[in-house]
C-alpha cells in the first residue's frame, strides 16, 4: 500500500491510532518520519491479559512511567512505544499539496471549520483553486464545505481534495488524496500522479489522442477490478470490462479509445 493511502485511511478515522496497532508498517514509520503523522499522545486505556480475568484499566502516570492498576498485579508499567497515539498533521500535508502544485495563495490554517485552502493553481485557461477537507462523509460535512466555500473569492473551477467520501456538490469537483498523489515510498516525498486542472474539470485543448488524458481515471477502476478479484488476464476481455466500468462510472465523459485502455489494462497487469 502507498503510504499516501494509510495516510488516507488514517485521516478517515478521524481519531488518533496507535504506533502499537501498526507495529512494524513500513508505511505508518516514514509518515511519522517525514511529519504527516505525529505524536498527539497516549492511549487512555488498555487491556490488561497479564491476570485471570481480561479487563480494561485506564493508563494511568505513576513513579514516573505509564501503566495502569490491576486488582491482582497492582501497577504494571507500560512501555511508552506501546502506547504512542499519532495522529494526521494536516498543517503539513497542506504545505506539502501545495509544493507539490507550485500554487499561489495558500492558507496556512483552516479557511472554517475543517476545511483548507491549497491554493491556486497556476493556470492559463482561468481559476482553479484547490481545497482539502478530511472527510465528505455526510450532509454535515458537505454543509460545513459550503459554509467554507462561501467565505472564499469565486473561481472558476474548485478542486477538493478529501480521505473518504464523494458526495456531490454542486460547482465542485471532489477527488481522494490518493487519485492525485503519492509518496515515494524511500524519500518521503509527495508527488502528483495526475493532472489537478483535468481533475478539477477544466476542459482540455485537444491534441490528438493524447495518451494520459484518462490516465487518472482508467488506472483506479483497473486497480479496483484486480484488488476485487474480477480482472482477468486476459487483455481484451479485461479492456471491454474495463470500458464498461468507464461508462458506467462516468456516463458524461467520453470513452478512451480501445488501444488506450488496453495500454493501461497491460501496464496494470504487469505486461509491458
Ligand atoms: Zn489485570
Amino acid at each position: 500500500m502507498n503510504p499516501i493511502s494509510l495516510l488516507r485511511e488514517i485521516i478517515a478515522q478521524g481519531g488518533p491510532v496507535t504506533s502499537d496497532f501498526y507495529g512494524d508498517n513500513a508505511s505508518f514509520a516514514l509518515l511519522s518520519r517525514v511529519g504527516l503523522l505525529r505524536e498527539v499522545g497516549v492511549v487512555s486505556s488498555v487491556v490488561c491479559c497479564d491476570c485471570d480475568a481480561p479487563h480494561s484499566a485506564q493508563v494511568v502516570f505513576a513513579h514516573g512511567k505509564h501503566g495502569y492498576l490491576c486488582p491482582d498485579l497492582g501497577f504494571v508499567a507500560l512501555a511508552h512505544s506501546s502506547i504512542k497515539e499519532f495522529g494526521p498533521d494536516i498543517s503539513a500535508l497542506i504545505e506539502r499539496l501545495a509544493e507539490v502544485f507550485e500554487v499561489r495563495q495558500r492558507k496556512s490554517s483552516s479557511i472554517y471549520g475543517e476545511t483548507w485552502r491549497i491554493g491556486a493553481l497556476r493556470s492559463n485557461v482561468g481559476s482553479v483553486m484547490l481545497y482539502f477537507r478530511p472527510n465528505l462523509q455526510n450532509e454535515n460535512d458537505a454543509r460545513e464545505l459550503r459554509s467554507a466555500l462561501e467565505r472564499e473569492v469565486r473561481a472558476d473551477w474548485r478542486l477538493v481534495l478529501t480521505s473518504e467520501g464523494k458526495l456531490p456538490i454542486a460547482g465542485l469537483v471532489v477527488a481522494q488524496l490518493d487519485d492525485i498523489v503519492e509518496i515515494d515510498a524511500e524519500t518521503g516525498d509527495l508527488r502528483s500522479i495526475a493532472d489537478a486542472e483535468t481533475l478539477a474539470g477544466v476542459p482540455r485543448r485537444v491534441t490528438g489522442g493524447r495518451p494520459s488524458e484518462h490516465g487518472h481515471l482508467l488506472k483506479p477502476l483497473i486497480e479496483d477490478r484486480i484488488k476485487n478479484g474480477k480482472s482477468t488476464t486476459a487483455v481484451g476481455a479485461e479492456a471491454r470490462a474495463v470500458r464498461a466500468a468507464f461508462q458506467a462510472a462516468y456516463p458524461d465523459k467520453p470513452i478512451p479509445s480501445d488501444p488506450t485502455i488496453k495500454r493501461y489494462v497491460r501496464a496494470a497487469l504487469g505486461g509491458s
